[in-house]
Parts: structure tokens; C-alpha cells; sequence
């Protein structure tokens, strides 16, 4: 089996936290590169309307800024002994930018959180854990949030 490129997609919830143990532990047996992945949705995509692109464009912008803050802050001692990792703001929606990045970077193995944030987002694109695990290019292990005792 060959592991040489790990992708974690991460929506920043309590779910996708407890998938990332996972995959760090994976890509350290391996001595596999990390992806720690962020998909901003692209909101233009969920309306099917024409929305002028300068009102969102700031939008865009800020949320981006915002993004690349929370993954800075994915904390590092579950990183450690990692030695390649990297960080990646994708825009679009959340599963087929990251089945596309998959394909495009040959990824070997997606792990993820079964469940994300729950509310408007699955109601505009659906289960992105399913759509990944019918999908992706490559094995996905996908984690489950153990309830708390
Ligand atoms: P969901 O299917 O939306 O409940 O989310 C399940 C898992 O998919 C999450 O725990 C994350 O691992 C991943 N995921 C969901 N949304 C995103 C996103 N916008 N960017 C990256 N990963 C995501």
C-alpha cells in the first residue's frame, strides 16, 4: 500500500477535530505529507443566480483571512514529528473541491469527520462526507465523534 500524500478536510467542528489524530498518525507511520484542508463555499454556486461578484469579493476576502487563521491555529502537538505539512484554502463547494484537489495532487488516502457543522450548509449542499466517500479518487476514512460518557 502505498501512502504518500494525506488529505485532511477540516470545516473547523468538533467532527473534523477528531478525525485529524488520524490522519496525523497515518502520515507520521508513512512518512506521508499532510494537506490540511479548508473549502470556503462559494456562495454564487448555492443561489443559481447572478450575483454581482464585488459585493462578495470582501466577503470572500475576509472569510479567506479568517480561514487561514483557524488552520493556523490546528494545534501543533498533534502536527509534531510531521514532516511535511500543508495548508490549503480552497473555494467552492466543500466536496468537489476536495475530490478535485484529490485527483489533481494524486492524494492517497481523504480522512474526515463523519459529521461537520449541521444547519444552513447542509441544507444548501448536502452531506459532504457522503458525496466524498461515493466520490473520491482514493480510500477516505472518515471518523466518528465518539459521544461524550
Ligand atoms: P458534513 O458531511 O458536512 O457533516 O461534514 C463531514 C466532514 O466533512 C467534516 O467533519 C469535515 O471533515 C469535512 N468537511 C465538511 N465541510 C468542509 C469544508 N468546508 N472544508 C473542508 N472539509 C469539510
Amino acid at each position: 500500500m502505498k501512502i504518500e500524500k494525506i488529505l485532511f478536510a477540516t470545516d473547523f467542528s468538533e467532527g473534523s477535530a477528531a478525525a485529524l489524530p488520524y490522519a496525523a498518525d497515518i502520515a507520521r507511520q508513512y512518512g506521508a505529507k499532510l494537506y490540511l484542508v479548508h473549502v470556503v463555499y462559494d456562495i454564487t454556486k448555492a443561489t443559481g443566480w447572478y450575483v454581482p461578484h464585488v459585493a462578495v469579493g470582501e466577503i470572500y476576502d475576509e472569510i479567506e483571512k479568517s480561514a487561514r487563521a483557524e488552520i493556523g491555529k490546528i494545534d501543533p502537538v498533534e502536527l509534531r514529528g510531521l514532516k511535511d505539512v500543508g495548508q490549503v484554502i480552497l473555494k467552492g463547494t466543500p466536496y468537489e473541491e476536495i475530490i478535485k484537489f484529490a485527483e489533481d495532487n494524486k492524494v492517497d488516502l481523504i480522512v474526515l469527520g463523519t459529521h461537520g457543522r449541521k444547519g444552513i450548509d447542509r441544507v444548501l449542499f448536502g452531506s459532504t462526507a457522503e458525496q466524498i466517500l461515493r466520490n473520491a479518487p482514493c480510500p477516505v476514512l472518515s471518523v466518528r465523534l465518539q459521544p461524550e460518557k
